[in-house]
């Protein structure tokens, strides 16, 4: 192990936003280095901070896929030391208590495996459609293809939705890490809007509540049942209950996937108003992609950067607290500089090597 690799990485769980995505990013930056992670104050600025359940998923995964260890991980720890061993390529199976999201836990060792000597499969059993966690649908769709433009593979298959608070859903991703050095690539614009639609899953509940978020989602998007715009995708086996109305905008240089879930609180015609809201938003600015893929991009795209030297460039439709938060970690775990700039009706994020 090289100097470089053994200086620890240490972290402010409290800086930004405070939140689980400083952990998660973390874990990902330590097994890829293989720099010893330190965190305190883990999710400070949350309302129970410490370490959740869906947090301690990500641990035991990070664990599982290098042989590291872990000390503070337990429910409510405000602090982890954890050191990364060798990645491993391989078959795992991760199951997350209490409909966690899977789809938070391959973020956690995606990139490990993306970089690892040899393909891996990751079968995830939990959450699929979570509250404040990117559904299946947005990885598959908007976030795979991207990562594929960077050389790597990431196949994505739904085998089971699972909506909160039941769970049960399952997802199979299989990674093939690049042959080279990750390839950075610029995503500046989205190009032409080639398909438009949207579909409402509404699993164990009433088809009727489908048919009302997808009318009003097409009185506002001006999208019929007729032109195949809206659809009702049927439940598999053993689904929900749950209900996600989902959007899928395919542009000719990337596809942005939006999603809204039903809650008990809320009316269709509700769900379907916030989510044409979120869309109208993307859609007046010119950034390509939105703020959530904006968050999720920065750290393949400054993986790909740290490997082949070169900087890359994207736009996105504004920086949240959280992508600012997630900015900053990444460039304290890796020799990187991100720049963050507006331009017209948009944002621009620039990682560039350091130095
Ligand atoms: P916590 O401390 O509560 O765990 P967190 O920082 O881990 O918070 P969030 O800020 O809620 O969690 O976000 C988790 C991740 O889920 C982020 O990467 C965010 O972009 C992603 N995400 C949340 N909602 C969506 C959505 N509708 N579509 C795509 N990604 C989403």
């Amino acid at each position: 192990m090289t100097e470089a690799t053994t200086v620890p990485l240490t972290l402010d769980g409290a800086t930004g936003e405070g939140g689980g995505q400083i952990l998660r990013t973390g874990l990902a930056l330590s097994m890829v280095t293989g720099r010893p992670l330190h965190i305190t104050r883990i999710r400070a600025g949350r309302p129970k901070p410490g370490l959740m359940r869906q947090h301690l998923a990500c641990v035991q995964a990070a664990v599982s896929v290098c042989g590291g260890q872990a000390e503070g991980a337990e429910l409510g720890s405000q602090t982890l030391r954890f050191t990364p061993g060798a990645v491993c390529a391989g078959e795992y199976r991760f199951q997350i208590a209490t409909a966690g999201s899977c789809l938070l836990v391959l973020q956690t060792v995606l990139p490990a495996l993306m970089l690892a000597d040899g393909e891996s499969k990751v079968e995830l059993v939990g959450g699929t459609h979570n509250p404040m966690a990117p559904p299946f649908d947005f990885l598959e769709r908007a976030f795979a293809p991207l990562v594929r433009r960077l050389g790597a593979g990431l196949e994505l298959q739904l085998k089971r939705r699972g909506f909160f608070p039941a769970g049960g859903g399952e997802i199979v991703a299989s990674i093939t890490p690049a042959r080279h050095p990750l390839a950075p690539v610029d995503v500046m614009e989205r190009g032409p809007l080639l398909n438009g639609w949207a579909e409402a899953l509404v699993p164990g509940l009433a088809r009727t509540i489908a048919h009302r978020e997808l009318e009003t989602l097409g009185q506002r998007m001006g999208w019929t049942f007729e032109a195949g715009q809206l659809r009702q995708t049927a439940a598999r086996q053993n689904e929900g209950p749950g209900n996600a109305l989902i959007t899928t905008l395919e542009y000719a240089h990337l596809t942005e996937v939006f999603c809204q879930l039903g809650e008990r609180s809320l009316s269709a015609e509700q769900v379907a108003k916030r989510l044409s809201d979120e869309i109208r938003a993307y859609q007046r600015s010119t950034g390509a992609l939105g703020p959530h893929l904006a968050d999720q991009w920065m750290l393949p795209l400054a993986l790909a950067v740290w490997q082949s030297g070169q900087a890359a460039r994207y736009t996105c439709t504004e920086v949240t607290p959280h992508t600012a938060t997630n900015a900053q970690t990444i460039a304290l775990g890796l020799p990187v500089q991100v720049l963050i700039t507006p331009v017209e009706r948009a944002m621009q994020v620039e990682i560039r090597p350091a130095g």
